[in-house]
């Protein structure tokens, strides 16, 4: 069978040992870890490595890859991690055990919905520690843990934050207390017992490995750590794991000696820049059958061939001066690439992009 490009190469043995790696780290610090599978859209296959790596949660921010997940049966809880949309919360109820939440209406049409497909629905109550995404202001507290308890077909779950993806703020020993001394205050005036206190995502993995996790932080949300083993703050390598379980391949198209600056009067280019270039002399081109509605941003991918560089990108085409390459490449090879999270999500997601399992 030909070989089908470009294709998305998913290394689920590499999955599994990430996931072993980062699962055994937190459970000895008491902390459970849910996979987080929005990064592949939940493709069932890896999914279940997560499972069998250590994870005892599935968590998307998509219902629709809830759904998916549904519907392969697991046998652990499901967690949505976006708030949910007030125009979804039948679906909700439906395929999330828990959902995070930071809304009282939204909170109370869960209920509403819990209670007329005769089920109950479980919430995790986000706080801001001062990432300013999602999460309710601390003066709030009361107010909303009031509405929850009112609540008859919601269960009152936990308490959760989000810090590092909007403000860039790291996971600290005190934004961390800060949250468990919430859980306190709540525990103490409400006479309630919440079972998850979740800390955050894979930038809460530093702290915990450091030693200086606060305890009493008891649940981790994680997806860039498990697929490709980096710490989201400064993108290092995350001792223990492996950075290429999932590769990007395409195939080459063209390959030519042109000119490194183009010839005529100058306009937009297809992103609306006016690109700048300088004049290397003539250089070895090749292009790629790969472009912006595969991966959005083809020109953050890394060539595994280091003699490589990406020069430009459109929607179909990415374009690799390999003029450090001998012998050249030829029309047909194909070229692997590396890819960060955004890359991989979209490539993920692309209907374009074949998924190849190894
Ligand atoms: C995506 C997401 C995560 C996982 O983030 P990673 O950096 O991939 O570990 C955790 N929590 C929430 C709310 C998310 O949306």
């Amino acid at each position: 069978m030909p070989q089908k490009n470009p294709a998305l190469m998913i290394d689920l043995q590499k999955i599994y040992h990430n996931a072993r790696s980062i699962t055994t780290l937190c459970a000895s610090y008491g902390i459970q870890i849910a996979g987080v599978t929005k990064g592949f859209c939940a493709i069932p296959a890896v999914a279940e490595v997560m499972l069998q790596g250590g994870c005892t949660m599935l968590a998307d921010s998509r219902v629709k890859n809830l759904q998916k997940l549904h519907e392969a049966h697991f046998d652990v809880e499901h967690l949505l991690l976006r708030t949910p949309m007030l125009s979804e919360v039948d679906e909700v109820v439906r395929y999330a055990d828990i959902s995070l939440n930071s809304e009282i209406a939204t909170i109370q049409a869960l209920n509403r919905a819990a209670r007329t497909l005769h089920t109950r629905h479980k919430i995790i109550l986000m706080i801001d520690v001062g990432d300013l995404r999602e999460g309710i202001w601390p003066d709030h507290l009361d107010e909303t843990v009031q509405a929850i308890l009112a609540c008859d077909a919601v269960d009152f779950e936990g308490i959760g934050c989000n810090v590092g993806c909007y403000g860039g703020i790291i996971p600290s020993p005190e934004n961390m207390q800060f949250l468990i001394d919430q859980q306190t205050y709540i525990e103490h005036t409400y006479d309630v017992k919440l079972r998850l206190i979740s800390g955050g995502s894979t930038n809460g993995l530093q702290l915990t490995a450091s030693g200086h996790m606060p305890k009493g932080i008891n649940h981790l949300r994680i997806g860039e750590g498990i697929l490709l083993g980096k710490n989201p703050i400064d993108r290092h390598p995350i001792p223990g794991t492996h950075q290429d379980a999932f590769r990007l391949r395409s195939e080459i198209i063209e390959c030519n000696q042109k000119p490194s600056v183009p010839i005529g009067e100058r306009g937009q280019d297809v992103f609306g820049n006016i690109p700048e270039f300088t004049d290397d002399g003539v250089r070895t081109r090749a292009i790629i059958a790969l472009g912006c509605q595969d991966v959005v941003r083809p020109y953050s991918l890394v060539p595994a061939d280091r003699r490589l560089t990406c020069i430009g990108a459109t929607s179909d085409h990415l374009i690799l001066d390999m003029t450090e390459a001998i012998p050249p490449y030829r029309v047909g090879d194909t070229l692997e690439f590396s890819l960060d999270y955004t890359s991989l999500l979209a490539a993920a997601t692309s209907e374009y992009v074949h998924k190849e399992f190894q």
